[in-house]
């Protein structure tokens, strides 16, 4: 019998199939005009989403490559840098500056908790002299935890100490308000794979003028990732070496379907599944990870029930419910289950989610009347989209994809 799955981790995220359909188009010369065109719509369409004039560079590699980026082409051996540390994406910029020679502070915070503005104040005012800290790194959406740090108040107070501001928004960038230049973000990281809702394979960073400046200086070894080389071909609509230039076609496909949604309605619709996804999860008795304060608009992570391995429950999901999450990274492997909603997610994917967990709960003993997440999930849901009056006849409100 055929069993589509309910892909719900946090990246790879559901690909329209419009988007799929792009990526089976043939090949085009990555040198030629027809390419060179699409660049140009590409980083149009990015700059509209990330509120940014600055340069957004396209690199063929996964989110990671783009955090190495934006290391290598700032920094310089032996500079001072403070890392907030709120899960295992903040381990990887730890492992990065490591590998490349920076001196990076690390300073931990519970996971599970937010990052604050507060915190990186008085960090900060420890910083003082020659060796002072020359950059900020951290997470926007720590996906490990279904975190949303306070990234705007966080940016005011990297600008008030004159800081550069290095931010993995992989996972948060088109499902978490951001705006790069008004916040004034020097460099941000995404990737295709994540909210964009495109296959895997594209690194998006962008760089400010200050960002600039700092790559003028930088002495840290770069050559694939030299962005000095991406920044130059895209002034001739191209890439410095090949790019996966299907992944190019797809994201912007992706683009265009989120460009007819727009970015306000689609940061509410992540707001409200978040919000109903929260909901339905307490509504079954499962304790929630993350500070509600500060909870991700992208995934949420819960506690399996007590005495059951969140590994079980995940396994039960996949074999007997075809949905697929994901677990807990590093420390939190077997304490956590992490269900993603970024990207071309709707309502109704989710109560398809929580179809599968009743279903899997019950079969764990757990005490779980027929619907009881899921009515609590639309009744939130229903809440927070209402009281939006319709006025379209039911029969012309399509589907989105
Ligand atoms: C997914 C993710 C990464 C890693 O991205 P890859 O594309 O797997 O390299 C890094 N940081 C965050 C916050 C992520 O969500």
């Amino acid at each position: 019998m055929y069993r589509p799955q309910n892909l719900r981790i946090p990246g790879p995220t559901v690909v329209p199939q419009a988007v799929l359909a792009a990526s089976a188009r043939p090949l085009i010369n990555h040198r030629g005009p027809e390419f060179a065109a699409l660049m140009a719509a590409l980083t149009r369409a990015l700059q509209d989403f990330l509120r940014t004039q600055g340069d957004v560079l396209l690199l063929t590699s996964s989110g990671s490559g783009g955090m190495e980026a934006a290391v290598a082409n700032t920094l310089s051996s032996g500079d001072r840098v403070l890392l907030f540390v709120n899960g295992a994406f903040g381990e990887r910029f730890v492992a990065i500056c490591k590998a490349y020679g920076v001196d990076a502070r690390r300073i931990d915070v519970p996971l599970g908790r937010a990052v604050e503005p507060d915190l990186v104040r008085e960090e900060l005012a420890k910083e003082k002299g020659k060796d002072a800290a020359k950059a900020v790194l951290l997470q926007h959406n720590e996906t490990s935890t279904g975190v949303l740090n306070p990234l705007r108040e966080i940016a005011e107070v990297v600008r008030e100490a004159d800081r550069l501001l290095i931010v993995d928004s992989i996972s948060g960038a088109g499902a978490a308000e951001l705006e790069i230049d008004e916040w004034g973000v020097d460099v941000c990281v995404t990737a295709s794979q994540k909210a964009w809702g495109a296959p895997p394979g594209i690194a998006i960073v962008s760089m400010s003028e200050r960002a600039w400046k700092a790559y003028e200086r930088s002495d840290l070894p770069k050559a694939y990732f030299d962005l000095g080389a991406y920044k130059a071909a895209l002034e001739k609509g191209a890439t410095p070496a090949t790019p996966a230039v299907t992944v190019f076609i797809a994201l912007q496909e992706s683009l265009r379907l989120m460009a007819e949604e727009g970015l306000e309605a689609i940061l509410r619709r992540h707001q409200n599944i978040s919000r109903a996804t929260r909901r339905g999860i307490q509504a079954v008795s499962l304790a929630l990870f993350a500070d509600e304060a500060h909870a991700s608009p992208a995934v949420t992570a819960f506690r399996p029930p007590t005495r059951v391995d969140a590994r079980n429950l995940i396994r039960v999901l996949r074999d007997d419910y075809d949905t697929i999450v994901a677990g807990g990274q590093g420390k939190l492997d077997g304490q956590l289950v992490r269900v993603g909603h970024m990207g071309f997610v709707t309502m109704t994917d989710m109560v398809a989610f929580f179809s599968a967990l009743e279903l899997a709960l019950k079969d764990f003993n757990q005490p779980v009347e027929p619907g009881q997440a899921i009515s609590a999930a639309l009744r939130a849901y229903a809440e927070a989209s209402a009281p939006a009056p319709r006025t379209r006849p039911a029969a012309t409100v399509g589907s989105r994809r």
